[in-house]
């Protein structure tokens, strides 16, 4: 049973992408059965150069906040000339704010054929969804991959500096985030709970889904295997990208979820980019 319409989705891409010129669609596709359209879109900052940060939401349909702080963003972004509280229009994006259309419109984890999208990324081509996604970030890849010169040494420069995945847990009485980082990458998860901690409690069971929790971050370092074929072991071993997988606490109030996201995304864009820690 459908309990909402993916149609307000594309309602709301499609007049943003009217209100601005700096919103353009990055990637596009239409998936069987229902032909749902899927919307990959990027934010062309006035200074090109700024940092890449990519944006996901929804890839589990009974996830519905970060979807809705997603379209926020992308709202946001189009009307930037009106004052925003930070600055998220001076740095590039890519946003997939709704990543299973199914499952979010019947509120259901998985996608029409029954599968946790966010397990099937060693081979994503299965499934329509899967490679969508990843056709969407390999063509930022094969783009953007450039060279850059900073204190006398040449390197390849990430095409993508920061990925926050948009997540939700009914099980949990708390927020908590998944960083997934290389060991030589400073950590930012604990900043960004303390942030988010006058809107929220944080969850401090011990472990959570057999991982250590510490204060509402589980660390995963390096190539950690033990969750399966993610997103986040896609973005961290085929992108390249540090990835941080957020989530809300489904029990709570609907608003309350959406501004955790929001100051979350923000925290990490402002502690990762500008390196403050
Ligand atoms: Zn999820």
């Amino acid at each position: 049973m459908k309990v909402r319409n993916y149609a307000d989705v594309t309602d709301r891409i499609l007049e943003a992408l009217r209100k601005s010129e700096h919103l353009t669609v990055w990637h596009q596709a239409s998936i069987a059965p229902s032909s749902y359209p899927l919307y990959c879109l990027r934010w062309t900052a006035q200074q090109k150069s700024s940092p890449l940060i990519y944006v996901s939401a929804g890839i589990h349909g009974d996830e519905p906040a970060g979807v809705e702080c997603a379209l926020r963003l992308i709202e946001l972004l189009a009307d930037h000339d009106k004052h925003n509280p930070f600055p998220f229009n001076e740095y590039n994006w890519l946003i997939s704010p709704c990543d299973n259309p199914y499952g979010y419109e019947r509120d259901i984890r998985e996608n029409a054929a029954g599968l946790d999208l966010n397990r099937m990324f060693e081979t994503p081509t299965l499934c329509p969804e899967t490679a969508f996604i990843a056709e969407a970030l390999q063509r930022k890849q094969s783009v953007r991959v450039e060279k850059f010169n900073s204190n006398n040494t040449i390197g390849e420069k990430a095409a993508i500096e920061l990925a926050l995945d948009l997540h939700e847990d009914c099980d949990s009485n708390g927020f908590y985030l998944w960083e997934r980082r290389t060991s030589q990458c400073f950590p930012i998860g604990n900043v960004i709970v303390k942030n988010v901690v006058g809107l929220c409690s944080i969850n401090q069971d011990s472990l959570i889904e057999n991982h250590r929790n510490e204060n509402g971050v589980i660390t995963l370092l390096d190539k950690v295997t033990t969750k399966g074929w993610t997103r986040g072991r896609y973005l961290a071993e085929q992108v390249n990208t540090r990835c941080l997988i957020l989530e809300t606490p489904t029990q709570l109030d609907w608003e309350t979820r959406i501004a955790v996201h929001m100051i979350a995304i923000q925290t990490a864009v402002k502690y990762a980019l500008n390196h403050l820690c």
